[in-house]
């Protein structure tokens, strides 16, 4: 009897070795992709623009102030700060008792400004990222969406669209859709696959080893083009709505992981918490464009955000500082990001320039209304034209060099110009 159970225990301590050996590869590939993107980070053009001052930060923040979630505001301020960020749009949880967005961080902590929003819920169980927040948060969730938008815009506070595979109102006047977000990618990640590279890679590499388990968010970018295409083709009707803009959240809540030892006192052993604010800081940011001779400020930023004038970066597999999407025609001389301009005449055909630069070499890809437009491998630049072609057209950069699964998600996804 003891013989076959120490048999049993052989045999299940075989398996559970033998079943490391992928984690282990996987931990040797993502040691690689951290050397190549050294590499890849010293080898960047510096690009200074004399007309706008560029701002990194992150959108969709939240604390314990709104419930499940376990952050505090140390842990936050001291992970904006680490990161450099410019900025951090907090996005509380509404309370019924009291203004969570007045009560989280508001104003300049260190080297970062934060705004105090919320994340909102509407009686057609739309839910919107509010910023800034408002003392009726709560009350929100018994108007409907059409309702809820009015009543932001009136305020002049922005309304993003999150969560937006479960968003329904797809014909309401909202400023912007939140394509990607790290918390809906993390959700989606293989418990599996995730405890043993939590084990192997994230202690080493936290960040890349959930950048990892990255994808392109297809539908929501389908969407962002669908309906930002719907919306200038209204531009001139009286049914216009708002030119629509794109951005990532992180959506932290320092609240995702597990710990195999230890009690809720703190006291853990080998503690995994995935979505830390640090490391959920270095992912996915969005970088704003403010023009040079304004000072970096609350409303500045949140005029920039609701122009368009951003681009998201993946940050974590290289630094996104410094990319260009810019358009010319007639009237407008390199229009950024965030602009509606109009073709006009050259020799005969309505006409628009473009130009995109890249911090490094990369494939562009340029999308007219969701259909790829212009393609261009190992480049740091591209310029093109587009004739009697009005439309939406964004841009998305791809490190190819990084190996899958990167040569499928894109490391920039630019905001639209709008031409007509
Ligand atoms: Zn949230």
């Amino acid at each position: 009897m003891k013989k076959a159970l120490k048999r049993i225990f052989l045999v299940l301590l075989a398996i559970l070795v033998a079943i490391q050996a992928p984690f282990i590869y996987r931990r040797y590939k993502v040691g690689k992709l951290a050397e190549k993107i050294a590499t890849l980070n010293a080898e960047r053009t510096e690009r200074t623009d004399d007309r706008f001052n560029e701002y990194k930060g992150v959108i969709h923040a939240h604390t314990n102030l709104g419930g499940h979630s376990t952050g505090g505001f140390d842990e936050l301020i001291a992970a904006a700060n680490a990161n450099d960020l410019d900025f951090v749009l907090m996005t509380e949880h509404y309370s019924d008792a009291f203004d969570t967005s007045s009560l989280t961080l508001n104003g300049v902590y260190g080297k970062t400004l934060f705004v105090g929003g919320n994340e909102i819920d509407t009686a057609d169980s739309d839910r919107f990222l509010m910023i800034p927040g408002s003392p009726d948060a709560a009350g929100l969730r018994k108007v409907p969406t059409t309702g809820v938008l009015e009543k932001l815009h009136a305020e002049n506070r922005l309304a993003i669209v999150a969560y937006p595979e479960k968003f329904k109102s797809w014909d309401s006047n909202f400023d912007g859709i939140e394509v990607f977000s790290l918390n809906t990618n993390a959700k989606k990640m293989n418990p599996f696959t995730a405890i043993f590279d939590g084990i192997w890679s994230y202690p080493a590499y936290p960040e890349l080893m959930l950048a990892s388990y990255f994808k392109r968010p297809d539908e929501n970018l389908r969407k962002f083009d669908e309906i930002a295409t719907d919306n200038l083709r209204k531009i001139d009707t009286p049914a216009r709505k708002p030119m629509i803009s794109l951005f990532a959240g992180t959506d932290a809540h320092s609240n995702i992981g597990f710990h195999l030892f230890g009690d809720d006192t703190g006291n853990r052993i080998l503690n995994f918490k995935i979505d830390n604010y640090a490391t959920i800081f270095r992912l996915a940011r969005q970088h704003v464009l403010i023009d040079a001779s304004r000072p970096f400020s609350r409303e500045a930023l949140i005029e920039a955000l609701k122009n368009g004038r951003s681009f998201i970066g993946i940050d974590a597999l290289a630094n996104t500082e410094g990319f260009k999407f810019e358009a010319s025609s007639c009237e407008d001389t390199n229009a950024p990001m965030g602009s509606d301009i109009e073709l006009c005449n050259d020799m005969g055909f309505s006409t628009a320039y473009f130009s995109v630069e890249s911090p490094l070499e990369s494939r562009i890809i340029v999308y007219r209304g969701g259909s790829v437009f212009r393609e261009a491998p190992n480049s740091r630049s591209l310029e093109f034209s587009s004739k009697e072609q009005p439309g939406v057209y964004r841009v998305e950069v791809y490190l190819d060099q990084l190996g899958p699964p990167f040569d499928k998600m894109p490391w920039i996804i630019s905001n639209p110009i709008y031409v007509r």
